[in-house]
């Protein structure tokens, strides 16, 4: 397939890599990030989109992907599918379908989990949102991108199911942060507290897969001071999607507020820029109550 890939930063570079390694013929553009290996440079992204079947957007943010799809949707040709993975807003992913219908381009969203490390080793899950047409032209370069493809349902249905994804884990990872603050104040060893919880009705993939207790469970950040991993800024980012969305679908979303908020005043005021999500243990060690 010839492949559009725009924003070649610290997930979309090692994606298109794995495309390339697959036998895909991958054209790139970026504003700051080189080129990885094997992929072939365009000055711009309506450069990278002109000649392509699927094009690919990895972006920082809705902003930036309407003004990247303003610029490369009039340059795609009739049938193409626009492919955007970054984590954007609901409704920035609903107008950009929008605009791609318009143009008779097809658009699908496809926001992934499993970060750096899963781009890398080509074991991504994609939550896709867009019409059965469009994934099944895209299925195949999931299936080289990642392990597992779920098509969620019509337009920003991908994105939908990325944020409400990432409301639980952030909320169950400041659960499972501040029950070892606790026992550790009850005295309780945190080897013993994970035995427990990890077979327990507490179990969760924060205690169990990512325990944020260093030295105890399997390797996670915390084995390794805490640097990321999914960076606390990042957790943020998605905890504020997924009240923007929230807000806009008037949806009564407590928890996930309140962890929005911890986690906007770790990442701004508490040293938690750079560091893991998990961090948030230290945080809670260091606090006393009121
Ligand atoms: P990044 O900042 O490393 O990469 C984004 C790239 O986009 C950069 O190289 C930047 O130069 C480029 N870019 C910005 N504006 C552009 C423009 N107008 N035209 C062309 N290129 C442009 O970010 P990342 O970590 O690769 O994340 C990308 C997306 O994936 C984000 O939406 C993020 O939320 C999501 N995501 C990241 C992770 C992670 O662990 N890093 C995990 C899941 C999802």
């Amino acid at each position: 397939m010839k492949i559009g890939f725009i924003g070649l930063g610290n997930m979309g570079a090692p994606m298109a890599k794995n495309l390339v390694a697959a036998g895909h013929d991958v054209t790139g553009h970026d504003i700051h990030a080189p080129m990885p290996d094997g992929v072939i440079a365009a000055i711009s992204a309506a450069g990278a989109a002109k000649d392509a079947d699927v094009v690919i957007t990895m972006l920082p943010n809705g902003a930036i992907l309407r003004a990247v799809a303003d610029d490369l949707i009039p340059a795609m040709k009739q049938g193409a599918v626009l492919c955007d993975c970054s984590t954007v807003d609901v409704e920035s992913a609903r107008a950009v379908a929008e605009q791609a219908a318009k143009a008779g381009v097809l658009a699908i969203d496809a926001p992934v989990s499993g970060g750096i490390g899963g781009a890398a080793a080509g074991t991504l899950t994609f939550m896709a949102g867009g019409s059965d047409e469009a994934f099944a032209i895209v299925k195949p370069l999931f299936d080289i991108m990642g392990q597992k493809a779920v098509h969620c349902g019509a337009s920003g249905a991908g994105q939908a199911a990325k944020i409400c994804n990432n409301m639980i884990l952030g909320v169950t990872m400041i659960a499972t942060c501040e029950a070892f603050a606790l026992a550790d104040k009850l005295g309780l060893d945190r080897q013993k507290m994970f035995d427990v919880v990890s077979t327990s009705s507490g179990y969760s993939w924060t205690m169990n897969a990512y325990c944020p207790a260093p030295g105890v469970g399997p390797q996670s950040p915390a084995d390794n001071g805490y640097k990321p991993g999914f960076a606390a800024e990042l957790m943020l980012k998605d905890l504020r999607l997924s009240q923007q969305a929230a807000e806009a679908a008037d949806a009564d979303t407590p928890m996930g507020h309140l962890a929005a908020l911890l986690y906007e005043t770790f990442v701004e005021n508490e040293g938690g820029q750079g560091m893991d999500f998990s961090a948030m243990l230290p945080r809670f060690e260091k606090r006393h109550r009121g």
